[in-house]
């Protein structure tokens, strides 16, 4: 395809462009490395976002002849993933883990020559029983929790017969897609021990209630994952990139060719049937042929659009995908308690809390919480949530990030609710005009995942011609 170019219009201004160059020469707004364009006509696609989607969107516009723009409302590029230090430790502070059963990630990895690291296991365990908090050792703990997670998911891989594809045996999803987790844990009907010991896992992926997640979402990612309990803890929470998301998402961004427009966020997207004019907080205003809407679902609302969303985007945005109240959460604790993993059951404050690392003075944990009103980041909470768990954590300091009220996500990863599988996805992979739409939160196979944000992005752009 050759290269299409967008006619100099007022759109695309001399001010927008001496901005980009400004910054260039401050070290602001462009990232290190990437050209700045000095003539209107160098964008002819616009990609608003510069997470995963976007750079990969970015990516495969300019594979397809075209010079991106991405448009990113933070000071830095990755959105939900975040590669960052605390205690002189690298960390994650959005998604993390990777593997090879997720194939859009693991093609990048292999393309950029990105190495894993493993993630350490637990050297004790600990569950809610009747008796409150109890330590078991992870091989009783992780098989009783196996055997349970089996039976709750059992028949995933038969329901998601072809998973990138979840709507190919649609007579028998559609017939179950209004279940609820919480329903399904009804259905099995356990005694209160057993659902105790993974009602707050499922839990936390639906964002903090089983009432709030499909059973279909996990069903999906179960089958994706390979079928059994064992097949998913390696798939979702094992390995990470050894350099950190943040080098595989530079390294696609790289391949791109983009000018990336950083602390721009983008308040509106008008496509007049000829062209996208989008328009920035501070009144710049951008125009290409074509746009990649690369945002959470979440923050959709946000925008106007003209035209309006289609139905299916709008009852997406409203409802929400990514979950609520997310955060993740670093914990420096003094001392020695062990490499103590703790899964407490649905409604407490902590959804996960997993050993990372030993420092010099103690060691370094990472917890997930979905609890609508328990503050992730404030230490004295945190630390009274340990102490629950595990009275000997001495919890010093904490790194914290709140996704959902973080306003460029405004929800965590995302997780569908009852129904939307097969009420929205379809039309959600579907372009409105000359604008396409990518996020990790409506991709075919891995959703809520950086597979599937490359998934994603690679779809919406091709979607464009
Ligand atoms: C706590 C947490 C843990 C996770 N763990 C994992 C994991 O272990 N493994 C895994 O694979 N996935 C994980 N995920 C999910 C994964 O990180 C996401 O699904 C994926 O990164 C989303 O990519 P995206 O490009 O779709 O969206 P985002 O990364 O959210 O990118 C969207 C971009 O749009 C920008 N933006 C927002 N509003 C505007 C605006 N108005 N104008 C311009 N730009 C705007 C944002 O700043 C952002 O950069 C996790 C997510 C979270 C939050």
């Amino acid at each position: 395809m050759s290269i299409v170019t967008t006619q100099p219009s007022d759109g695309l201004s001399r001010r927008g462009l001496l901005t980009a160059a400004g910054a260039a020469a401050v070290g602001l707004g462009v990232l290190p490395g990437q050209a700045v364009a000095d003539e209107v006509t160098a964008y002819d696609a616009i990609v608003i976002g510069g997470g995963f989607a976007g750079a990969t969107a970015a990516r495969e516009l300019r594979a397809r002849g075209r010079r991106p723009l991405i448009l990113e409302a933070r000071d830095r590029i990755g959105g939900r993933t975040w590669t960052d230090t605390f205690q002189g430790k690298r960390i994650e502070r959005g998604g993390t883990w990777v593997h090879w059963s997720q194939p859009h990630v693991w093609a990048e990895m292999m393309r950029y020559g990105l190495p894993i690291v493993e993630d350490p296991g637990p050297d004790r365990v600990i569950l809610s029983t009747d008796a409150g908090p109890r330590s078991f050792p992870p091989a009783e703990a992780f098989g009783r929790i196996g055997e349970l997670l089996n039976r709750v998911f059992e028949g995933s891989s038969a329901l998601f017969e072809r998973p990138f594809d979840p709507l190919f045996r649609e007579a028998e999803v559609r017939a179950i897609d209004g279940l609820s987790l919480r329903g399904r844990l009804d259905q099995l009907r356990l005694p209160p021990q057993d659902e105790g010991w993974i009602n707050g896992f499922t839990a936390s992926y639906a964002g903090g209630t089983n009432a709030r997640g499909a059973y279909t979402q996990m069903a999906k990612w179960w089958a994706l994952a390979g079928g059994t309990n064992s097949a998913w803890g390696t798939a979702t929470g094992h390995y990470r990139v050894e350099p950190g998301t943040g080098a595989l998402v530079q390294a696609i961004l790289a391949d791109s060719g983009a000018q990336v427009r950083l602390r721009t966020p983008v308040t509106s997207v008008v496509d007049n049937g000829r062209q996208v004019v989008v328009t920035t907080r501070s009144g710049e205003r951008f125009t290409a042929p074509i746009a990649v809407v690369a945002l959470p679902v979440n923050v959709w609302k946000t925008i106007s659009f003209s035209p309006a969303l289609p139905a299916a985007h709008a009852a997406a945005t409203r409802e929400g995908i990514g979950v609520p109240n997310g955060t993740k959460i670093w914990l420096h604790v003094r001392g020695d308690i062990g490499r103590v993993y703790a899964q407490p059951a649905e409604g407490n404050p902590i959804g996960s809390l997993i050993p990372f690392a030993s420092l010099g003075d103690g060691q370094l944990f990472v917890a997930f919480s979905f609890h609508d009103t328990f503050d992730g980041t404030d230490l004295r909470q945190v630390r009274d949530a340990v102490q629950a768990l595990e009275p000997k954590a001495d919890v010093v300091s904490i790194k914290a990030q709140n996704w959902s009220k973080d306003e460029f996500s405004l929800g965590a990863a995302a997780y569908m609710q009852p129904g939307q599988l097969t009420r929205l996805h379809e039309a959600l992979q579907r372009p409105s005009g000359r604008v396409a739409f990518a996020t990790a939160d409506i991709a075919l196979g891995w959703n809520g995942y950086i597979d599937g944000a490359i998934e994603s992005g690679v779809r919406a752009a091709r979607s464009l011609g």
